[in-house]
Protein backbone atom coordinates (compact mmCIF):
# COMPACT_ATOMS: atom_id res chain seq x y z
CA UNK A 1 0.00 0.00 0.00
CA UNK A 2 1.67 3.17 -1.28
CA UNK A 3 -0.08 6.36 0.06
CA UNK A 4 2.16 8.91 -1.18
CA UNK A 5 1.13 7.38 -4.81
CA UNK A 6 -2.61 7.82 -4.19
CA UNK A 7 -1.97 11.33 -3.37
CA UNK A 8 -2.70 14.38 -5.94
CA UNK A 9 0.47 15.44 -7.41
CA UNK A 10 -0.70 18.94 -5.93
CA UNK A 11 -0.63 17.76 -2.83
CA UNK A 12 2.46 15.79 -2.82
CA UNK A 13 4.70 18.77 -4.01
CA UNK A 14 3.03 21.01 -1.57
CA UNK A 15 5.33 23.18 0.87
CA UNK A 16 2.85 23.31 4.11
CA UNK A 17 2.56 26.55 5.38
CA UNK A 18 4.76 26.51 8.97
CA UNK A 19 3.75 29.16 11.85
CA UNK A 20 5.23 29.73 14.67
CA UNK A 21 4.14 26.94 16.52
CA UNK A 22 5.54 24.58 14.39
CA UNK A 23 8.82 26.25 14.31
CA UNK A 24 9.43 26.61 18.21
CA UNK A 25 8.29 23.76 20.02
CA UNK A 26 8.56 22.98 23.96
CA UNK A 27 8.40 26.09 26.49
CA UNK A 28 10.07 29.44 26.69
CA UNK A 29 9.30 31.91 29.45
CA UNK A 30 9.45 35.20 26.63
CA UNK A 31 7.11 34.78 23.36
CA UNK A 32 7.44 37.23 20.54
CA UNK A 33 6.96 35.29 17.86
CA UNK A 34 3.48 35.35 16.78
CA UNK A 35 2.31 38.57 16.90
CA UNK A 36 0.04 37.87 19.40
CA UNK A 37 -1.27 40.76 21.83
CA UNK A 38 0.67 40.14 25.34
CA UNK A 39 -2.72 40.66 27.07
CA UNK A 40 -5.84 38.75 27.66
CA UNK A 41 -4.55 35.74 28.49
CA UNK A 42 -5.09 32.65 27.76
CA UNK A 43 -6.80 34.08 24.60
CA UNK A 44 -4.47 36.17 23.37
CA UNK A 45 -1.89 33.14 22.41
CA UNK A 46 -2.50 30.95 19.35
CA UNK A 47 -3.45 27.36 20.20
CA UNK A 48 -1.47 24.47 19.91
CA UNK A 49 -2.00 23.33 16.21
CA UNK A 50 -1.68 19.65 16.90
CA UNK A 51 -3.40 19.81 20.10
CA UNK A 52 -1.41 17.00 21.71
CA UNK A 53 -2.75 17.42 25.47
CA UNK A 54 -6.10 16.49 23.66
CA UNK A 55 -4.72 14.04 21.64
CA UNK A 56 -2.85 12.30 24.92
CA UNK A 57 -6.22 12.10 26.69
CA UNK A 58 -8.19 10.23 23.36
CA UNK A 59 -5.04 8.06 23.00
CA UNK A 60 -5.93 6.43 26.79
CA UNK A 61 -9.47 6.28 26.47
CA UNK A 62 -9.43 4.89 22.77
CA UNK A 63 -6.00 2.60 23.36
CA UNK A 64 -4.98 3.89 20.06
CA UNK A 65 -1.60 6.17 20.04
CA UNK A 66 -1.48 9.76 19.65
CA UNK A 67 1.02 9.56 16.26
CA UNK A 68 -2.52 8.04 14.57
CA UNK A 69 -5.19 10.53 16.04
CA UNK A 70 -6.13 13.60 13.00
CA UNK A 71 -8.88 16.00 15.49
CA UNK A 72 -10.81 18.39 12.92
CA UNK A 73 -13.85 20.86 13.12
CA UNK A 74 -16.19 18.12 13.08
CA UNK A 75 -16.44 15.01 11.58
CA UNK A 76 -16.85 17.21 8.35
CA UNK A 77 -13.30 18.40 8.70
CA UNK A 78 -11.59 14.91 7.78
CA UNK A 79 -14.35 14.31 5.32
CA UNK A 80 -13.78 16.97 3.07
CA UNK A 81 -9.99 16.69 3.29
CA UNK A 82 -9.72 13.46 2.45
CA UNK A 83 -10.99 14.73 -0.94
CA UNK A 84 -8.88 17.37 -1.37
CA UNK A 85 -5.98 15.07 -0.36
CA UNK A 86 -6.67 12.07 -2.59
CA UNK A 87 -9.53 12.80 -5.04
CA UNK A 88 -8.22 14.75 -8.55
CA UNK A 89 -11.64 16.79 -9.06
CA UNK A 90 -13.41 15.44 -12.96
CA UNK A 91 -10.86 12.45 -12.76
CA UNK A 92 -10.92 10.58 -9.46
CA UNK A 93 -13.77 9.02 -8.21
CA UNK A 94 -15.43 7.55 -4.70
CA UNK A 95 -17.74 5.02 -4.00
CA UNK A 96 -20.60 4.59 -1.31
CA UNK A 97 -22.61 2.69 -0.13
CA UNK A 98 -26.46 3.80 -0.10
CA UNK A 99 -27.99 4.67 2.17
CA UNK A 100 -25.76 6.39 4.14
CA UNK A 101 -24.72 9.59 5.91
CA UNK A 102 -25.18 12.66 3.50
CA UNK A 103 -21.98 14.33 4.05
CA UNK A 104 -20.22 12.04 2.15
CA UNK A 105 -21.90 13.10 -1.54
CA UNK A 106 -21.77 16.97 -0.55
CA UNK A 107 -18.44 16.77 -0.08
CA UNK A 108 -17.55 14.93 -3.21
CA UNK A 109 -19.78 17.52 -5.19
CA UNK A 110 -18.11 20.20 -3.41
CA UNK A 111 -15.04 18.81 -4.70
CA UNK A 112 -15.99 18.06 -8.20
CA UNK A 113 -15.44 14.39 -7.63
CA UNK A 114 -17.73 11.67 -8.80
CA UNK A 115 -19.66 9.46 -6.03
CA UNK A 116 -20.77 6.13 -6.96
CA UNK A 117 -23.73 4.27 -4.98
CA UNK A 118 -23.76 1.08 -4.67
CA UNK A 119 -27.34 -0.05 -2.79
CA UNK A 120 -27.38 -2.41 0.05
CA UNK A 121 -29.21 -4.95 0.10
CA UNK A 122 -33.10 -5.38 1.78
CA UNK A 123 -31.14 -6.03 5.45
CA UNK A 124 -29.79 -2.94 4.98
CA UNK A 125 -25.91 -5.13 4.17
CA UNK A 126 -23.40 -4.80 1.77
CA UNK A 127 -21.22 -7.36 -0.13
CA UNK A 128 -17.35 -6.07 -0.80
CA UNK A 129 -17.78 -7.89 -4.41
CA UNK A 130 -20.86 -5.44 -5.37
CA UNK A 131 -18.30 -2.09 -3.75
CA UNK A 132 -15.14 -3.60 -6.11
CA UNK A 133 -17.30 -3.93 -9.40
CA UNK A 134 -17.82 -0.50 -8.71
CA UNK A 135 -14.56 0.67 -8.49
CA UNK A 136 -12.41 1.49 -11.91
CA UNK A 137 -8.37 2.90 -11.38
CA UNK A 138 -9.65 6.36 -10.22
CA UNK A 139 -11.77 5.27 -6.98
CA UNK A 140 -9.55 6.27 -4.57
CA UNK A 141 -11.92 6.36 -1.84
CA UNK A 142 -14.31 3.71 -0.43
CA UNK A 143 -17.32 5.11 1.91
CA UNK A 144 -18.74 2.76 4.79
CA UNK A 145 -20.80 3.78 8.03
CA UNK A 146 -21.24 1.07 11.08
CA UNK A 147 -23.34 1.84 12.99
CA UNK A 148 -25.02 3.41 9.63
CA UNK A 149 -26.78 6.46 9.39
CA UNK A 150 -30.05 6.51 8.59
CA UNK A 151 -30.78 2.50 8.68
CA UNK A 152 -28.95 2.00 12.59
CA UNK A 153 -27.36 -1.44 11.74
CA UNK A 154 -23.94 -2.47 12.38
CA UNK A 155 -22.18 -3.52 8.34
CA UNK A 156 -20.80 -7.36 8.23
CA UNK A 157 -17.42 -7.32 9.82
CA UNK A 158 -15.94 -10.01 7.66
CA UNK A 159 -17.01 -7.85 4.67
CA UNK A 160 -15.46 -4.62 5.84
CA UNK A 161 -12.12 -7.11 6.14
CA UNK A 162 -12.80 -8.39 2.43
CA UNK A 163 -13.03 -4.90 1.27
CA UNK A 164 -9.35 -3.62 3.22
CA UNK A 165 -7.46 -6.43 2.22
CA UNK A 166 -8.80 -6.14 -1.69
CA UNK A 167 -9.01 -2.28 -2.28
CA UNK A 168 -6.20 -0.73 -3.46
CA UNK A 169 -7.43 2.59 -2.15
CA UNK A 170 -8.60 4.33 1.25
CA UNK A 171 -11.30 2.70 2.96
CA UNK A 172 -13.00 5.22 5.27
CA UNK A 173 -15.41 3.12 8.21
CA UNK A 174 -17.36 6.03 9.75
CA UNK A 175 -17.96 5.17 13.59
CA UNK A 176 -19.87 8.28 14.69
CA UNK A 177 -22.53 5.77 16.52
CA UNK A 178 -19.44 3.34 17.51
CA UNK A 179 -20.20 3.74 21.55
CA UNK A 180 -23.52 2.51 21.19
CA UNK A 181 -22.68 -0.57 19.75
CA UNK A 182 -22.65 -3.92 20.74
CA UNK A 183 -19.43 -4.46 18.17
CA UNK A 184 -15.86 -3.88 18.47
CA UNK A 185 -14.49 -0.68 17.23
CA UNK A 186 -12.00 -1.30 13.79
CA UNK A 187 -9.87 0.68 15.90
CA UNK A 188 -7.78 -2.05 17.10
CA UNK A 189 -6.83 -3.17 13.51
CA UNK A 190 -5.73 0.28 12.67
CA UNK A 191 -2.01 -1.62 12.59
CA UNK A 192 -3.12 -4.14 10.11
CA UNK A 193 -4.63 -2.21 7.57
CA UNK A 194 -2.53 1.14 6.28
CA UNK A 195 -5.70 2.38 3.76
CA UNK A 196 -7.90 2.32 6.91
CA UNK A 197 -9.37 5.88 8.06
CA UNK A 198 -11.52 5.40 11.32
CA UNK A 199 -13.92 8.62 12.11
CA UNK A 200 -15.76 8.93 15.16
CA UNK A 201 -16.71 11.96 16.67
CA UNK A 202 -17.67 14.12 20.26
CA UNK A 203 -21.06 14.90 18.78
CA UNK A 204 -23.06 12.23 19.52
CA UNK A 205 -22.13 9.90 22.74
CA UNK A 206 -20.42 12.25 24.41
CA UNK A 207 -23.10 15.04 24.31
CA UNK A 208 -20.80 17.58 22.88
CA UNK A 209 -21.83 18.38 19.80
CA UNK A 210 -21.54 22.07 20.01
CA UNK A 211 -17.88 22.00 20.74
CA UNK A 212 -17.23 20.43 16.79
CA UNK A 213 -14.76 17.93 17.22
CA UNK A 214 -14.14 15.24 15.00
CA UNK A 215 -11.86 11.87 15.21
CA UNK A 216 -10.17 10.28 12.31
CA UNK A 217 -7.88 7.63 13.17
CA UNK A 218 -5.12 5.84 10.47
CA UNK A 219 -1.63 5.13 10.13
CA UNK A 220 1.02 7.59 10.67
CA UNK A 221 1.03 8.17 6.15
CA UNK A 222 -2.01 9.44 5.92
CA UNK A 223 -2.54 11.03 9.33
CA UNK A 224 0.33 13.35 7.90
CA UNK A 225 -1.48 13.75 5.10
CA UNK A 226 -4.66 15.52 6.83
CA UNK A 227 -2.20 17.61 9.27
CA UNK A 228 -0.09 18.67 5.90
CA UNK A 229 -3.30 20.11 4.55
CA UNK A 230 -5.73 21.52 7.01
CA UNK A 231 -6.01 24.99 8.78
CA UNK A 232 -2.78 25.66 10.88
CA UNK A 233 -4.98 26.56 13.89
CA UNK A 234 -8.26 24.17 12.74
CA UNK A 235 -8.97 23.42 16.84
CA UNK A 236 -9.32 26.82 18.94
CA UNK A 237 -8.47 26.52 22.27
CA UNK A 238 -12.50 26.49 23.81
CA UNK A 239 -12.99 22.83 22.23
CA UNK A 240 -9.75 22.24 23.44
CA UNK A 241 -10.56 22.69 26.57
CA UNK A 242 -14.01 21.25 26.80
CA UNK A 243 -12.85 17.99 25.23
CA UNK A 244 -9.86 17.75 27.86
CA UNK A 245 -13.16 18.82 30.59
CA UNK A 246 -15.59 16.28 28.65
CA UNK A 247 -12.90 13.48 28.93
CA UNK A 248 -12.27 13.97 32.71
CA UNK A 249 -15.46 13.07 32.90
CA UNK A 250 -15.92 9.80 30.93
CA UNK A 251 -17.60 7.99 33.41
CA UNK A 252 -20.70 10.28 32.62
CA UNK A 253 -20.48 9.01 29.48
CA UNK A 254 -20.55 5.81 30.05
CA UNK A 255 -24.00 6.19 32.15
CA UNK A 256 -25.67 8.53 29.48
CA UNK A 257 -25.04 5.27 27.11
CA UNK A 258 -26.24 3.16 28.99
CA UNK A 259 -29.37 4.50 30.52
CA UNK A 260 -30.77 5.57 26.19
CA UNK A 261 -29.98 1.94 25.60
CA UNK A 262 -32.33 0.97 27.91
CA UNK A 263 -34.90 4.13 26.61
CA UNK A 264 -34.27 2.56 23.23
CA UNK A 265 -35.40 -0.38 23.96
CA UNK A 266 -38.28 0.69 26.17
CA UNK A 267 -39.72 2.66 23.04
CA UNK A 268 -38.93 -0.38 20.52
CA UNK A 269 -41.23 -2.06 22.17
CA UNK A 270 -43.74 0.65 23.02
CA UNK A 271 -43.87 2.01 19.29
CA UNK A 272 -43.86 -1.84 18.33
CA UNK A 273 -47.86 -1.87 20.07
CA UNK A 274 -48.56 0.75 17.56
CA UNK A 275 -50.90 0.01 14.54
CA UNK A 276 -49.33 2.91 12.49
CA UNK A 277 -45.71 0.95 12.77
CA UNK A 278 -45.78 -1.50 10.22
CA UNK A 279 -41.50 -2.26 11.13
CA UNK A 280 -38.88 -1.52 13.19
CA UNK A 281 -35.17 -2.37 11.86
CA UNK A 282 -32.79 -3.41 13.78
CA UNK A 283 -30.48 -0.72 15.37
CA UNK A 284 -26.50 -0.55 17.22
CA UNK A 285 -27.34 3.59 17.15
CA UNK A 286 -28.78 5.90 19.45
CA UNK A 287 -31.90 5.97 16.84
CA UNK A 288 -34.51 3.86 15.34
CA UNK A 289 -35.80 3.61 12.04
CA UNK A 290 -39.26 2.76 12.06
CA UNK A 291 -41.53 2.19 9.23
CA UNK A 292 -44.92 3.39 8.95
CA UNK A 293 -48.01 3.39 7.48
CA UNK A 294 -47.85 7.22 5.76
CA UNK A 295 -44.43 9.02 6.65
CA UNK A 296 -45.45 11.81 5.29
CA UNK A 297 -48.62 12.31 7.03
CA UNK A 298 -47.07 11.00 10.40
CA UNK A 299 -43.95 13.62 10.32
CA UNK A 300 -46.48 16.75 9.53
CA UNK A 301 -48.39 15.26 12.23
CA UNK A 302 -45.65 15.24 15.21
CA UNK A 303 -44.38 18.76 13.20
CA UNK A 304 -47.49 19.91 14.60
CA UNK A 305 -47.26 18.85 18.05
CA UNK A 306 -44.04 20.14 17.75
CA UNK A 307 -41.98 17.30 17.79
CA UNK A 308 -39.35 16.84 15.22
CA UNK A 309 -38.26 13.91 14.15
CA UNK A 310 -36.14 12.97 11.06
CA UNK A 311 -38.42 11.80 7.47
CA UNK A 312 -36.25 9.80 5.48
CA UNK A 313 -39.06 8.48 3.35
CA UNK A 314 -37.41 9.74 0.27
CA UNK A 315 -34.18 8.49 1.09
CA UNK A 316 -33.30 5.07 -1.05
CA UNK A 317 -34.64 1.53 0.92
CA UNK A 318 -36.06 3.43 3.39
CA UNK A 319 -39.71 4.15 1.94
CA UNK A 320 -42.33 4.96 4.90
CA UNK A 321 -39.46 5.41 7.01
CA UNK A 322 -38.79 7.71 10.05
CA UNK A 323 -35.76 7.90 11.78
CA UNK A 324 -36.51 8.34 15.91
CA UNK A 325 -33.33 9.68 17.94
CA UNK A 326 -33.61 8.39 21.18
CA UNK A 327 -34.81 11.27 23.63
CA UNK A 328 -34.84 11.65 27.76
CA UNK A 329 -37.16 9.14 29.19
CA UNK A 330 -39.49 12.41 29.24
CA UNK A 331 -39.14 12.96 25.76
CA UNK A 332 -39.83 9.24 24.70
CA UNK A 333 -43.31 8.90 26.51
CA UNK A 334 -44.41 12.51 24.60
CA UNK A 335 -43.85 11.38 21.54
CA UNK A 336 -45.35 7.92 22.36
CA UNK A 337 -48.64 9.94 23.59
CA UNK A 338 -49.05 11.87 20.83
CA UNK A 339 -48.46 8.95 18.24
CA UNK A 340 -51.27 7.06 20.48
CA UNK A 341 -53.73 9.22 19.45
CA UNK A 342 -53.28 9.54 15.98
CA UNK A 343 -56.53 8.18 14.51
CA UNK A 344 -54.61 4.81 12.90
CA UNK A 345 -54.15 3.61 16.00
C1 LIG B 1 -23.71 12.64 13.33
C2 LIG B 1 -22.76 11.97 12.41
C3 LIG B 1 -21.43 12.42 12.34
C4 LIG B 1 -20.96 13.56 13.16
O1 LIG B 1 -20.49 14.60 12.42
P1 LIG B 1 -19.77 15.81 13.19
O2 LIG B 1 -19.33 16.69 12.08
O3 LIG B 1 -18.60 15.19 13.93
O4 LIG B 1 -20.74 16.42 14.11
C5 LIG B 1 -20.56 11.76 11.51
N1 LIG B 1 -20.95 10.70 10.79
C6 LIG B 1 -22.20 10.23 10.86
C7 LIG B 1 -22.59 9.04 10.07
C8 LIG B 1 -23.15 10.87 11.66
O5 LIG B 1 -24.41 10.41 11.68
Amino acid sequence: MNIEKLLRENIRQLQPYSCARDEFKGEASVYLDANENPYNAPFNRYPDPLQWDVKESISMIKGVDSQHIFLGNGSDEPIDLLYRAFCEPRVDNVVAIEPTYGMYKVSAGINDVEYRKVLLDENFQFSADKLLAATNLYTKIIWLCSPNNPTGNSLNQVEIIKLLNSFDGIVVLDEAYIDFSSQKSFTEKLTEFPNLVILQTFSKAWGSAAIRLGMAFASTEIIAVLNKIKYPYNINILTQQQALLAMKNASQVKKWVDELLKEREELMSKLLQLKLVQHIYPTDANFVLVKVADANAVYKYLVEKSIIVRNRNSVALCNGCLRITVGTPQENSILLDELMSLKYN
